[in-house]
């Protein structure tokens, strides 16, 4: 480690040597630095919003750290409410803008987690001794309620970029670890000892690829070494953590990037070990080119503002393993809608015990997949009900990207688009001009099991079991 990263040194760079002007800064976390300043605090921007503003980047939130004790900063801001159980933080509401003004903190713990379920455990006590940080048998920080200086705080944080503190007083920028040079030459370095700072907290290693794809650097060499290494701890990170990592890796614009990280690392064969394994199946690597695809898509989405869920991104992730399990449970007769459901639900219920995927999400993501043999039909003014299913959009969207990977018939999803053109009476009359009609025979996904039970001959559903 080089003297600039002592922790009691920082290099203090004045504001005539960074280019960050307070016309980029958030005029509502200016008000807060400065009220802060004024009670006799110290106030600092720091995380993300720093990197990014050194970067030339719209920081997406933020985030304040202050000597003042949540308490403190509660009865300063009327607009302002406590939330965390380990951690207690205060979130300064304007609007649809919300601050986070942090007290400095003297650990290593998992920033967000105690942000999640504010009432579990009551309200937390203030200043604790160490006794109260908790750490498990394989390195990771349970529990920690320690406040502290700004010189502890630095320590606590993952990476170099994300460590730099904007200090309204003079609006200078501190530096306790050579963030400010990293950031410059675009590299991500984690602050200690990168082994046990992954020990500490698995998920820095998820976010080590989110910021490497997001913000384009390069991994320093002792931080990218052990990852792949210890890539199996994050099997013991609570699904419900991963849930929102795994919503901004792949939702917040560069998630076909950060795919293909996570791939090279060996780190996404530890949130989807199903469509991971599906994936290295020769049938069903074609899910894997419709994810990235899909991936692509979605990115592209996001850079023009337009909405993304979740529920996509699920389906894409895992239609695979849903195929897989279908086919290689059923030998029998060809697969039927309800046993896509089935295989459905099998791999769902796997999921949850690594990324939990809450129901809200879940559900819909079924319905999308269970459209996807109705294509098919296209005959009797029945088909036409399709339409105006609540999930027909994103399933279209997902046939469209089947098509993309070669394995459904590009004719009918070109009946589907036109389809959707047409008024009324047009469709009728296109869906009654092909009377009894079977389904197109196409690989990705079963035809409805009415159809089937009547079809005779060789099976022709999803992608052959055994090529
Ligand atoms: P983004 O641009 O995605 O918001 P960010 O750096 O602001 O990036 P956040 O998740 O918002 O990331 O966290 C804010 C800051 O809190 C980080 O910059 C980092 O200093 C610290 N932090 C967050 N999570 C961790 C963690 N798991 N371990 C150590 N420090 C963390
Ligand atoms: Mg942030």
């Amino acid at each position: 480690m080089n003297e600039s990263s002592t922790p009691n040194a920082p290099i203090i760079v004045p504001r005539s040597e960074h280019p960050i002007s307070r016309s980029a800064i958030s005029p509502n976390a200016l008000r807060v630095l400065y009220r802060l300043k004024e009670a006799g605090y110290q106030a600092f921007i720091v995380g993300g919003a720093v990197r990014d503003l050194l970067l030339g980047v719209r920081p997406k939130d933020f985030d304040v750290a202050t000597n003042a004790l949540p308490e403190e900063v509660r009865r300063l801001f009327r607009n302002s409410r406590l939330i965390g159980r380990r951690f207690r933080l205060a979130h300064v509401h304007f609007g649809s803008e919300i601050i986070e003004v942090a007290t400095f903190r003297a650990a290593a713990a998992p920033e967000r987690e105690d942000t999640e379920d504010p009432d579990a455990e009551g309200p937390a006590t203030g200043l604790d001794g160490p006794e109260d940080r908790e750490i498990d048998p394989r390195g990771r920080i349970l529990r920690d309620n320690v406040y502290g200086t700004i010189e502890e705080d630095v320590w606590r944080r993952d990476f170099t970029a994300n460590a730099l503190y904007y200090n309204i007083e003079d609006f200078s920028v501190w530096d306790f670890v050579g963030g400010v040079a990293d950031v410059a030459a675009r590299r991500l370095r984690l602050i200690g000892d990168p082994d046990e700072r992954y020990r500490e907290d698995p998920v820095r290693m998820l976010r080590a690829v989110r910021f490497a794809a997001k913000l384009d650097f390069t991994f320093d060499p002792a931080t990218e070494s052990p990852v792949t290494r210890l890539a199996s701890l994050l099997d013991g990170v609570p699904p419900a953590r991963l849930f929102d990592e795994t919503l901004k890796l792949f939702l917040s614009g560069y998630g076909a990037r950060s795919y293909a990280l996570l791939r090279h690392y060996g780190l996404f064969e530890h949130l989807f070990p199903l469509a991971a394994a599906a994936f290295a199946r020769p049938p069903y690597a074609y899910a894997e080119q419709m994810l990235d695809l899909g991936l692509r898509n979605t990115d592209e989405r996001i850079g023009a503002d337009k909405a993304v869920t979740p529920t996509f991104l699920f389906a894409l992730l895992l239609w695979g393993a849903v195929l897989r399990e279908m086919n290689e449970r059923n030998a029998g007769p060809a697969p039927d809608v309800a046993q896509l459901l089935q295989a459905c639900d099998v791999v769902l219920r796997a999921q949850q015990s690594r990324v939990a995927i809450p129901r809200r999400f879940s559900v819909p993501m079924r319905e999308l997949l269970m459209l996807q043999p109705r294509f098919n039909r296209r005959s009797g003014a029945k088909s036409l009900g399709l339409l105006h299913h609540p999930r027909f959009r994103a399933a279209y969207d997902f046939l469209m990207l089947r098509v993309q990977a070669g394995v459904a018939d590009p004719e009918i999803a070109t009946w589907w688009t036109e389809i959707q053109t047409l008024p009324q009476e047009e469709r009728l009359q296109r869906v009654q001009a092909r009377p009894g009609q079977a389904p197109a025979a196409e690989g990705g996904a079963p035809s409805s099991s009415r159809r089937r039970r009547r079809r005779r001959g060789p099976r022709t559903g999803p992608p052959p079991a055994a090529p």
